[in-house]
């Protein structure tokens, strides 16, 4: 067993007491003279600025706070003067994934990227709200300062939440137009479990039950309940709001999932549907159910554009092939009435509708989908009849550097 000696400190005595006072004293002094030989030649300026400016030390303390980083995070000038950095940056509260290194400290935080980065901020009373951090650094007298210029982002991120309400409003209405033909998709495996299970509840209850009638009784039940559920499926992929999920897709595949959810709508509407899609077709890299909304919108759309045609010229038709610069191209064509001049211009602008029930929202965020998958959607009229409108997708994961945006 070891045991620690301790040597006894020597008691100070009053001499002692008065000169550690005087020291700390001094030591203060200088560094408020330090502080203010920092503030003096720059507070004036950042004083007037229309923004909120905090300057901190290496340290990552609070030198200074202008009036509208006062008003911004409800301090008051003595709580942020001396205060940690970390106060209005909370640690865990960082929101750009490259600035969440090994270096998490805020100083490192702010100084490591001398650009423009995203952070959630906190007020006084407890809010988090997002903001532009723009920071830099000076040396003023003896002192390496860092200048940080916060701009408040709550109202765009509102914006862009607006932008995620409205496309899932705007795949919500899609799928409420669809809602008459899906009810009846669904009632038929309904039905015929119903018949099914009535059919296997007789032969139970007959003497002279047989076996193998009551197993293909089950096992019709069975695939029927599997269509229904599909049904269901789809539908729910399609209304849930969710994170963003960028994958390679197969736009076969894509196309083939909205082609069953139409399926029972064209006939409903009398309308003929041809899917001509090569084969092999390069992988797109994106969100499933973000292609699959537009691939659902633009054929709603020409759904809507043949229906006063005669019957047999009710044709749309879906066409995808390997665009020759690479990625792929999706066309929808119909037989309508096809666009006027004055239409090409206003059909990919929020709101612009002609139809009686219609949103306007359709293709303005149809174009926002593709163009942040790094393509392109347009409109032109058919030689003959109608008009079709083109998707191309970039190939591969090329297009993971587009801005596809935000959760949905
Ligand atoms: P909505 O379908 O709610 O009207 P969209 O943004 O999807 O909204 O479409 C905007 C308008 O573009 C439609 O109201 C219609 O006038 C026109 N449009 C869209 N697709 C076609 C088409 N295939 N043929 C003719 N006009 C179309």
């Amino acid at each position: 067993m070891s045991t620690t000696h301790r040597v006894a400190e020597p008691t100070p005595g009053l001499r002692g007491y008065v000169g550690a006072w005087a020291t700390w004293l001094w030591r203060r002094e200088r560094h408020t003279r330090r502080v203010l030989d920092v503030r003096m030649p720059l507070c004036e300026t950042l004083e007037m600025m229309p923004v909120a400016v905090v300057t901190i030390d290496q340290r990552a303390r609070i030198i200074f706070a202008n009036a509208k980083a006062i008003e911004l995070f409800g301090y008051s000038r003595e709580e942020l003067t001396a205060a940690s950095a970390d106060m209005l940056f909370p640690l865990h509260a960082v929101c750009d994934s490259h600035l969440t290194g090994a270096n998490n400290n805020v100083e490192n935080r702010i100084a490591e990227v001398a650009t423009t980065q995203v952070l959630v901020a906190r007020r006084r009373d407890g809010v988090d709200f997002p903001t532009e951090v723009n920071t830099s650094r000076h040396r003023s007298l003896n002192q390496v300062i860092q200048i940080v210029v916060i701009l408040d982002r709550t109202a765009c991120a509102e914006v862009s939440r607006s932008g995620e309400e409205l496309e899932h409003l705007a795949r919500v209405s899609s799928l409420g137009e669809l809602a008459g033909s899906l009810a009846h998709e669904l009632k038929q495996p309904l039905t015929a479990i119903l018949f099914n299970a009535q059919a296997a509840q007789k032969f139970m209850a007959s003497k002279t039950a047989n076996p193998a009638e009551l197993r293909d009784a089950l096992e019709d039940i069975v695939t029927d309940n599997c269509r229904a559920s599909e049904v269901i499926h789809r539908i729910r992929t399609l209304a849930r709001k969710g994170e963003i999920d960028l994958r390679p897709l197969s736009v076969n595949e894509v196309i083939g999932d909205i082609e069953r959810l139409v399926h029972s709508d064209a006939i409903t509407r009398g309308i003929q549907i041809r899917f001509d899609l090569a084969g092999n077709l390069a992988p797109v890299y994106g969100d499933k159910v973000q292609i699959q909304q537009v691939v659902l919108n633009l054929l709603l759309n020409a759904f809507d554009a043949v229906k006063e045609r005669a019957p047999e010229e009710r044709l749309v038709e879906t066409i995808a092939r390997d665009e020759p610069g690479g990625g792929v191209r999706i066309t929808v064509r119909d037989h309508g009435p096809g666009l006027t001049a004055d239409q090409m211009h206003k059909i990919f602008r929020a709101f612009y509708t002609t139809k009686p029930l219609g949103l306007g929202l359709g293709l303005s965020i149809s174009r926002t989908i593709i163009t942040g998958h790094g393509g392109r959607l347009w409109a032109e009229n058919n030689e003959g009849m109608g008009a079709s409108f083109h998707v191309t997708l970039p190939a591969g994961p090329g297009a993971q550097q587009a801005d596809i945006h935000r959760p949905r």
